[in-house]
Order: C-alpha cells, then sequence, then structure tokens
C-alpha cells in the first residue's frame, strides 16, 4: 500500500461555485488543511463528461433514483416515477444540464486521509442541512425539496469523491497523466517526516 500521504481526490467547482466567486474561499479551506493541490484547471465540461463521471458508479442512477423516490413519499408527495432507474435517469439529466451551463474548475488534492478530510470540510449533500462550517453549510441554501419543485439539480457548489477508489477512477476522466505535478511541499516535512531532524541549526 502506498503511504497514507498518497491518497488523492477529485474536487470540481461547479457552476455555482464558480459564478458566486467562490473559488479563492474553496481552495483556501482546502489547501489550509495541509492537503497538497497535484492538478488545477478551468474546464467547460461536455454532457459526455458528465455522463461518465456519475456512471464511475454503475449503480448511482439506481441509488439515487431510489433516494429521490424516498424523499418524495416522506414529503408525502407522488414521485414522477416507482422506477429508481427512471427517476435516476432524469436526475442525471438534471445534473448534465447544471454541469454544463458555465466553466467549473477541477483539481486533485493529494494527502493523509485526502478524501475524508475534503468531504469533512465541504459538508452533506443538501445545503439546507449541511453542518454550519462547512463550504456547503457556510456559502450556500439550496435544498432537495426547493430542486425537485423547480425541477432541476441541487445547487451545491462542489463536488467530491465519495472514497479512494471513486477517486482513482474519477482522476483519469478529468486529467491526462502530464496534467498532474509531481512535487513536495516545504510543509510535508512537519506533517510528515518521522524524525523531524535537519530544523535546527
Ligand atoms: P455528493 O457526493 O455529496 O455530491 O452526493 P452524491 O454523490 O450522493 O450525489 C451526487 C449529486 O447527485 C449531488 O450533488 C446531487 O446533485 C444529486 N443528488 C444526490 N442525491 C440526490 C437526491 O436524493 N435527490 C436529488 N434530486 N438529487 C440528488
Ligand atoms: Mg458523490
Amino acid at each position: 500500500m502506498d503511504h497514507y500521504s498518497k491518497e488523492r481526490t477529485l474536487v470540481i467547482i461547479k457552476p455555482d461555485g464558480v459564478q458566486r466567486s467562490l473559488i479563492g474561499e474553496i481552495i483556501k479551506r482546502y489547501e489550509q488543511s495541509g492537503l497538497k493541490a497535484i492538478a488545477i484547471k478551468m474546464i467547460l465540461p461536455s454532457e459526455d463528461l458528465i455522463e461518465r463521471h456519475y456512471s464511475v458508479d454503475p449503480d448511482f442512477k439506481k441509488k439515487v433514483g431510489a433516494k429521490a423516490i424516498e424523499s418524495y413519499k416522506t414529503k408525502g408527495e407522488t414521485p414522477p416515477s416507482n422506477d429508481p432507474e427512471v427517476v435516476g435517469d432524469s436526475v442525471v439529466k438534471r445534473l448534465k444540464n447544471y454541469m454544463t451551463c458555465s466553466p467549473v474548475v477541477a483539481m486533485i488534492w493529494q494527502g493523509a486521509h485526502a478524501v475524508e478530510l475534503v468531504r469533512k470540510a465541504t459538508g452533506g449533500t443538501e445545503p439546507r442541512t449541511s453542518d454550519v462550517g462547512t463550504i456547503r453549510g457556510d456559502y450556500v441554501l439550496d435544498s432537495y425539496s426547493m430542486a425537485d419543485s423547480d425541477g432541476r439539480a441541487i445547487r451545491n457548489l462542489i463536488h467530491a469523491s465519495g472514497n479512494p477508489e471513486e477517486a482513482e477512477k474519477e482522476i483519469p476522466l478529468w486529467f491526462e497523466d502530464k496534467e498532474i505535478m509531481q512535487y513536495r511541499l516545504v510543509q510535508e516535512s512537519i506533517l510528515y517526516d518521522v524524525n523531524l531532524d535537519g530544523l535546527l541549526e
């Protein structure tokens, strides 16, 4: 197994994050945790890229569809269909509209527990219920109920990989190897060196 410090995660600042002028604020949150940015670029994603991105987990459509049907029922509303695949398809269609409406910033962050730390700083999927102190909790107000009633994707500023395996599948969709930097940050000595020698003069 690679050392802890080699874990990588994919982060996308979604169109609303760019349009809200939050690029700097979002990068600051990840950067100050000690993680290292090893790739950053602005791109306008194609619908095909978004389709492939949300197909990394082959069950995503079914799972997200089932979750959405459940939430319609909890609200006492009738879901548009009782078939998770059909509802999942419509969620992904809305995600494609949302994710291709403006440039996004794609990044790879590397360091110990990168996936978990980025998700902790990012907060839960629904901004309405994500914790204060997280990026989604602090900077946006969207909810599943408003997004569903307006027939659109929920606007939650950021995508962050769900686990290290997902990250390693998502990264090659967004980055070529030559776009990914391999370098050492001076601060990695204090974060990871075992003996901490060479600091005193
Ligand atoms: P994330 O990893 O926190 O972004 O959440 P997921 O991977 O579970 O979902 C990816 C995206 O699908 C989210 O950012 C939402 O846009 C959308 N999504 C997830 N769950 C639901 C849901 O229950 N209802 C609706 N309408 N959209 C959802
Ligand atoms: Mg996810």
